[in-house]
């Protein structure tokens, strides 16, 4: 996924300022994606930028789109970051400058590791009825920012059942002993989170890590907070585990990991650590691409980066 805002703000993140427990609602943006898809931007937001090195969470759908475009995503550019394509219904055909060629379906993992460059299109096959799902960057450690770039397709991710009700696939990283397959460079851990009617338990956490719930159907309760589908509930850190309830069925996305304590520079769809390398990487994008590859076989032409903000691009801290 792209991000399309016409003038994106910079977004400063990183920093040290570790909190306890807290329950902090964060309400989510509508953002157009497209012509004819609305997402729900959770990270960035007004009140906190990154949870552990999760630093961009889009949630989709459920929309019947049998009669639209549906995601159409032509190619464009990242650096910096792991893109992570997560879904409940629908699914995305992805393309890469690596020669990748993927489809993406419910349950599945679509990792994309962007570190040095890469170039990337997203599409919704046709026939496609159905799209939800989230899109989810991951902010890549300075030891590992300039990496190859990847892409990694897990079909078979680890369970964990917890008892009462609940039932955790653990996307990227470790979740109560269990690891995903996919590459993590950070310690942390994205997992969804499907809960039974009647759901009364208590999901193992790492103390270390700081977490965020965000739910994605239904109206589960999260540490004793009722949320509602498209809403992010920053918990903080010191967390041995997490009391979950649901009266009907229900599904949340788990984000987590260790406090990023580097500060990034993060704009349209590159991540980096200088106003100027963030500058250099649009230039060599709307210059031609050279260094991100080419994307074959999308019907259509690659998308251009806006203009950069008049003010200069400062590197900033994890909150707010
Ligand atoms: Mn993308």
């Amino acid at each position: 996924m792209s991000n399309l805002d016409l003038s994106p703000t910079p977004t400063r993140c990183g920093g040290n300022r570790h909190t306890g427990p807290v329950r902090e609602l964060q309400a989510g943006k509508q953002v157009p994606l497209g012509e004819s898809t609305v997402v729900r931007r959770l990270l960035p937001n007004l009140g906190r930028r990154m949870v552990g090195a999760w630093c961009f969470v889009d949630h989709y759908g459920p929309d019947n789109i049998a009669d639209e475009p549906g995601m159409q995503v032509p190619p464009h550019p990242h650096m910096g970051l792991q893109t992570v394509s997560w879904l409940r219904a629908g699914e995305v055909l992805h393309r890469d400058s690596l020669g990748s060629l993927q489809t993406v379906r419910p349950g599945e993992l679509g990792l994309m590791t962007a570190g040095r460059a890469i170039a990337h299109s997203e599409e919704s096959p046709r026939p496609h009825p159905a799209l939800h799902g989230a899109q989810l960057w991951v902010a890549l450690p300075a030891a590992h920012r300039a990496t190859a770039p990847t892409f990694e397709h897990h079909a078979d991710l680890p369970v964990v059942t917890g008892g009462g009700g609940l039932r955790a696939t653990v996307i990227l990283g470790e979740l109560a002993g269990a690891a995903s397959p996919g590459t993590a460079y950070t310690p942390l851990v994205g997992a969804d989170l499907t809960l039974a009617p009647g759901t009364d338990a208590r999901l193992p956490l790492d103390p270390d890590f700081e977490y965020a719930a965000l739910t994605v159907s239904g109206a589960p309760e999260v540490d004793g907070v009722p949320l509602t589908p498209g809403s992010l509930l920053y918990l903080g850190c010191g967390r041995t585990d997490l009391p979950l309830r649901a009266t009907e069925a229900g599904n949340l996305l788990l984000l987590g990991g260790e406090p990023f304590e580097e500060e990034i520079v993060m704009w349209w769809n590159f991540v980096g650590r200088t106003g100027d390398e963030i500058a250099a990487a649009r230039a060599a994008w709307n210059a031609g691409g050279d260094g991100f590859g080419t994307v074959h076989g999308y019907a259509g032409d690659r998308l251009l980066a806006p203009e950069l903000p008049p003010v200069p691009l400062k590197p900033r801290g994890r909150a707010r």
